[in-house]
Parts: structure tokens; C-alpha cells; sequence
């Protein structure tokens, strides 16, 4: 291992699996629908559908950090056009609280190609395309940690 030098104690620590919260998921409400003024909307269906707002924030990515967030996707085919329309306006960010979070809230918007997406979903109603699908939400309780983690400080969540 790489990094088999280093005293324990200066490596990243990692993430406990056995500890993490199922309760918790991340999103962001993308720069589409942030333009098309639906952050209210988006934020109403969110709240009926059971989700506490555990933290907010209205900001937005430079490309290196849309980059930085979608690394995961950086040897598709869509990778460069995907952070350039995450980084071209605002975005609100959140972290969401409900029982089975995660999977709550990928249910609640849907297919990530709107055209798939079922009726009474998120992305069935706001978004426009594949890519501006008009919501984020993240696809594991590990994942859910760090992307919260990645817009948050812990002073930030309530
Ligand atoms: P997200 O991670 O944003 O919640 P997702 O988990 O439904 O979406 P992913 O496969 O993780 O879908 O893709 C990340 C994002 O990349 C999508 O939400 C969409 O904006 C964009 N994307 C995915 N597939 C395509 C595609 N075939 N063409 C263009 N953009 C795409
Ligand atoms: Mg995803």
C-alpha cells in the first residue's frame, strides 16, 4: 500500500460503516431549476413528503468544485458538459433528515432521465433533460456524509 509509510494517526480517518446514519441524505436543487425559480416548489415537496431541512445554503460551484464533486463520473462521457452547467448559476444546497433517507429521497425525485421519471416525482415535474434533471440527492448513507460534509461545517447543521 502507497501510504504503508505513514504513522496511522496522519492518514484520513475512515469512515465507520457500522456507525453511519441511515436517516440523513444530501441534495442540491441544480442551476436549471434554480433559474426556472422553482427552489420553492422543490423545497415544499420536500418538506410535505416528510424530510426535515437539516441545513440549507444558497451558493454555487466553480467548475473545479463541480468537478471535484462529481469526480466519480470524470471518465464519462458527459463529465465536462455536466460541470460546466453545474457551475454556469446558483445552486441550493441541503442535508435532509427522514427515517431510510437515501432511498426515501431518490425515490421522491425519480429517474435521473426525466423522460423515465414516474409521475408525481421531483425531476418528473422540474426537470428538463438527462442532464438538467433540476435535482441532486445523494446514492448511499456513505455518500450522503461525505457530499453534506463537502458544502457544511458542523456549526451549520441543525
Ligand atoms: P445525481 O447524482 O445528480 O443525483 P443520478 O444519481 O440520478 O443524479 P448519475 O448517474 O449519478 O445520476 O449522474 C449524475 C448526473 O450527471 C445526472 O443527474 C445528470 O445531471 C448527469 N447525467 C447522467 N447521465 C447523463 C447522460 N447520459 N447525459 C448527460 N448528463 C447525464
Ligand atoms: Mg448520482
Amino acid at each position: 500500500m502507497v501510504f504503508g509509510f505513514l504513522p496511522k494517526k496522519l492518514l484520513l480517518p475512515e469512515i465507520d460503516k457500522t456507525k453511519m446514519e441511515t436517516n440523513k441524505t444530501f441534495t442540491m436543487i441544480k442551476p436549471d431549476a434554480v433559474a426556472s425559480q422553482h427552489i420553492g416548489a422543490i423545497l415544499n415537496k420536500i418538506t410535505q413528503a416528510g424530510f426535515k431541512i437539516v441545513a440549507l445554503k444558497y451558493t454555487s460551484l466553480s467548475p473545479e468544485l463541480a468537478g471535484k464533486f462529481y469526480a466519480v463520473h470524470a471518465e464519462r462521457p458527459f463529465y465536462k458538459d455536466l460541470c460546466s452547467f453545474m457551475s454556469s448559476g446558483p445552486i441550493v444546497a441541503a442535508i435532509l433528515e427522514k427515517d431510510d433517507a437515501v432511498a426515501s429521497f431518490r425515490k421522491l425525485i425519480g429517474a435521473t432521465n426525466p423522460a423515465q421519471a414516474e409521475e408525481g416525482t421531483i425531476r418528473k415535474e422540474f426537470a428538463e433533460s438527462i442532464e438538467k434533471n433540476a435535482v441532486h440527492g445523494s446514492d448511499s448513507d456513505e455518500n450522503a456524509q461525505i457530499e453534506g460534509n463537502f458544502f457544511f461545517s458542523a456549526f451549520e447543521k441543525f
